[in-house]
């Protein structure tokens, strides 16, 4: 009986997301449905079943006992996405390294819903996750889906492939440690048979799109660098592979020959691209290749090497992104490279993803190219019905005040969110979970 009570009180006080198959009438000050286009101006949504039913013209009155939800003076558009997020990593770094050897799988896991709660409330309705304990990763996605767990939709990635030293290897930690650590990893590998194995494993935990190491990277304990890693052959063996299990392939690559030879070995995209030359913007376009800048990563990441919160060898890496990621950003838009919308999470805080919308126009995007990119071109890379307000995509749909059109950074605080038919934010306040 206490427990029917406390269930009735908290329905009491989520007159939104009690079920999601109610109809909803959204009224939308402005209304952004198809970015890339001009926003429309007074508008309805009408969402059922998690979808969106249809969209009209004016504030059509809520037929049928359907609810209303009031967004007059707000500018309504898609969920966001963000192609590279690590939904488990503590952005913390220094309290990550102390605690390292007293966590366990399951303290990382309750640390990945904390992560996964800040970004859905910032408006961040699907991220892409590109690395992490790929059990983990998986079970929080299906958690999120079954409605137990309050996240994003999230598309793992498992574990990045990597070989044998390099960024995504064991590295740097004593023997006890390394051995430890090694024996439950699947995704270090050295030629291409091995890399293949690697593909194949993150696929049988649950990877949806797979991304591998091409060049070093900042934030592993290694002085070697940023430069090519893997051999030509092995790269092409995880692009094949990936692509012969409908995987897409992902590519960590910060200097120019590694981004180069993961261009030419055919991989969809590219994270970071720290050293991009006209030669590189010539192959991106020619392989018809993405690039996902994440600009707010090198900048925190800079700050917790200068800050002494990461091992020794971090800190000249660090510098060397920092120092030329911006250059090579700008060089891509000004080539007409197709960007996507991604931060690096994890390294960048959780729940500041929006913060990588300024950098994008800094690079040179217009305002409107990158709301676009953070909704309907990732949308289209991940082959979702989302990113856009159209009959029959999910209802991922937030909110914010003032016009992100004009000034992107009102993207930063998002005063209303809904995934998949259920009102998590409203009115800048949290929405209580709808209890089941
Ligand atoms: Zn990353």
């Amino acid at each position: 009986m206490r427990t029917l009570l406390f269930l009735a009180s908290l329905i009491a006080i989520v007159p939104f997301a009690a079920r999601a198959s109610d109809a909803v009438y959204i009224h939308a000050g402005r209304l952004l449905d198809q970015p890339g286009k001009s926003p429309r101006g007074p508008s309805t949504l009408i969402v059922r079943e998690g979808k969106i039913a249809d969209v009209r013209d004016g504030f059509a009155l809520p037929e049928g006992g359907a609810r209303l939800i009031d967004l007059k003076e707000q500018f309504v558009l898609p969920g966001l996405i963000d192609m590279h997020v690590h939904i488990s990593s503590d952005d913390n770094l220094l309290r990550s390294r102390l605690e390292a050897s007293e966590r366990d799988i399951e303290d990382v896991f309750v640390i990945a819903q904390g992560n996964a709660r800040r970004t859905l409330e910032a408006g961040f309705t699907t991220v892409r996750d590109l690395g992490g304990d790929g059990r983990t990763t998986a079970t929080l996605r299906d958690a999120v889906n079954n409605g137990q767990i309050l996240g994003p939709t999230i598309v793992p990635a498992g574990t990045m492939v990597s070989v044998t030293g390099g960024h995504g290897g064991v590295n740097g930690l004593n023997r006890t440690y390394t051995r430890a650590v090694a024996a439950e990893r699947t995704n270090v590998c050295d030629g291409p048979d091995s890399c293949a194995s690697a593909v194949r494993a993150q696929i049988s935990v649950g990877a949806e799109v797979i991304k591998f190491a091409a060049t070093g990277g900042v934030r592993s304990n290694v002085a070697g660098g940023l430069g090519k890693q893997m051999t030509d052959a092995e790269m092409k063996a995880i692009v094949d592979t990936a692509h012969s299990f409908g995987r897409k392939v992902t590519a960590h690559a910060h200097g120019k020959e590694g981004i180069d030879a993961a261009l030419r070995a055919g991989v969809d995209s590219i994270e970071h691209g720290s050293f991009i030359d006209e030669e590189t913007v010539r192959l991106f376009k020619a392989e018809d290749a993405a690039l996902v800048p994440t600009a707010v990563a090198p900048i925190a990441a800079l700050a917790q090497a200068r800050r002494g919160d990461a091992p020794a060898p971090q800190l000249a890496k660090a510098e060397q992104t920092a120092a030329s990621h911006a250059q090579s950003f700008a060089r891509a838009v000004k080539g007409g490279v197709r960007i996507l919308f991604g931060t690096d999470s994890g390294v960048a805080p959780h729940g500041d993803n929006a913060k990588e919308f300024a950098l994008m126009v800094k690079a040179g995007m217009t305002p409107a190219q990158a709301i676009k990119a953070a909704t309907l071109d990732s949308a289209t890379e991940l082959e979702r019905p989302i990113g856009a307000l159209l009959p029959g995509h999910d209802a991922d749909i937030i909110a914010v005040s003032g016009d992100p059109l004009a000034d992107v950074t009102a993207l930063e605080s998002v005063s209303f969110v809904m995934r998949r038919g259920v009102v998590h934010k409203l009115g800048g306040e949290r929405q209580v979970f709808p209890p089941e």
